[in-house]
């Protein structure tokens, strides 16, 4: 594999040198995987399995908790509100920051925007944007093919295979020893001083993720018990429907729902969760396209990140956005390819 750090892009994440090396990385690639696509070593295993046991217990914690407390006392309007504020706000973070901007360079931001997404994208605790990034690059790269860290599509024929893949997809995948390269994937971001500090400062953006509902409803009640309340509702219960929610794309959406194009992978658009994901479950559409900050591609196709971005451009908060255009997406309905290998 021809290394991609010497393609040059610059700190913001130059969008065309990445793609063209990335492309090229890609086209030279039949031959099997190399051995720098991924790192791995039995501390990464355990560190890997320590974090994701860590996250989905204390989410389990969480729920039971919540539904003692719903059965003991109720549920009041400002515990659901702090629930869908902080999913909204990480999903935000992870499908707006870590997938468009961070891992597509679908448009780019100035500083303030770029460590607002990756702060809120690192409190979905999904990994830090390095990681995130390098796997979701190295997911494109190697789609539902030898290499691809979470394809659901490669674990044997039948019922028995089917469920094995979407156990590797949804979590599996997160218990073995390694982890798509940095170095391979990320070259901007390792020369990127913000994303660098982002990623240092991991753990303190997840428990951040914790504590703001703890302090937001703790002010709005000036109380003890509103502390208590909003780190159960808005941290601890948010915790596996954000995490569980995003995971659930990697599982389901390479095999279940509608393809609206043919590209090289096995990719689905699952209507029923665009809004909840944010617009990330048109998922064939982003295979097809996925240079563009825009995966609604019809009138009907809900996709709040882009209507979101597009807020940001008018405010002139963000620029450089990249879009499917009407005849890129015409050429590729007749079956046209050649826009899927672009980021
Ligand atoms: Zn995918
Ligand atoms: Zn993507």
């Amino acid at each position: 594999m021809e290394p991609i750090a010497s393609t040059g892009s610059n700190s913001t994440g130059d969008a065309a040198n990445l793609s063209e090396g990335l492309s090229r990385a890609s086209a030279a690639e039949p031959r099997g995987l190399r051995d720098r696509t991924y790192v791995a070593h039995p501390r990464l295993r355990r560190l890997k399995v320590t974090f994701i046991l860590a996250t989905n217990a204390l989410g389990l914690l969480g729920v039971i908790l919540a539904i003692h407390q719903a059965i003991r006392v109720g549920v009041s309007a400002l515990d659901v509100r702090m629930l869908v504020f902080m999913y909204t706000l990480l999903v935000v973070g992870v499908e707006v920051g870590l997938h468009r901007h961070f891992s597509h360079v679908s448009f780019k931001a100035g500083k303030a925007v770029r460590a607002v997404l990756g702060v809120l994208g690192s409190m979905g605790a999904q990994g830090s944007v390095m990681a995130w990034a390098s796997v979701h690059r190295c997911h494109h790269r190697y789609c539902d093919r030898e290499g691809d860290p979470h394809s659901p599509r490669l674990h044997g024929p039948g019922m028995r295979g089917r469920l094995a893949g979407l156990w590797h997809a949804h979590l599996g995948w997160q218990f073995n020893d390694r982890l798509p390269n940095s170095i391979v994937f990320v070259p901007d971001h390792l020369r990127d001083p913000l994303v660098c500090s982002l990623n240092r400062l991991y753990p303190l953006w997840i428990v951040l993720g914790l504590a703001l509902p703890a302090a937001v409803e703790g002010l709005l009640t000036w109380s003890l018990e509103g502390v208590w309340r909003g780190f159960l509702w808005g941290g601890l219960v948010r915790l596996p429907l954000s995490t569980h929610g995003s995971y659930i794309i990697n599982s389901m959406a390479h095999g279940f729902g509608r393809r609206a194009f043919e590209t090289n992978d096995d990719s689905t658009n699952i209507a029923l969760l665009a809004v909840p994901t944010i617009g990330g479950a048109w998922h064939n559409n982003h295979h097809a396209f996925p240079y563009s900050a825009q995966v609604g591609l019809e009138w009907w196709q809900l996709d709040p990140g882009a209507w979101l971005i597009g807020g940001l451009e008018k405010l002139g908060l963000v620029w450089d956005v990249r879009r499917a255009t009407p005849e890129a997406v015409k050429r590729k309905r007749r079956g046209r390819s050649g826009e899927e290998s672009a980021w």
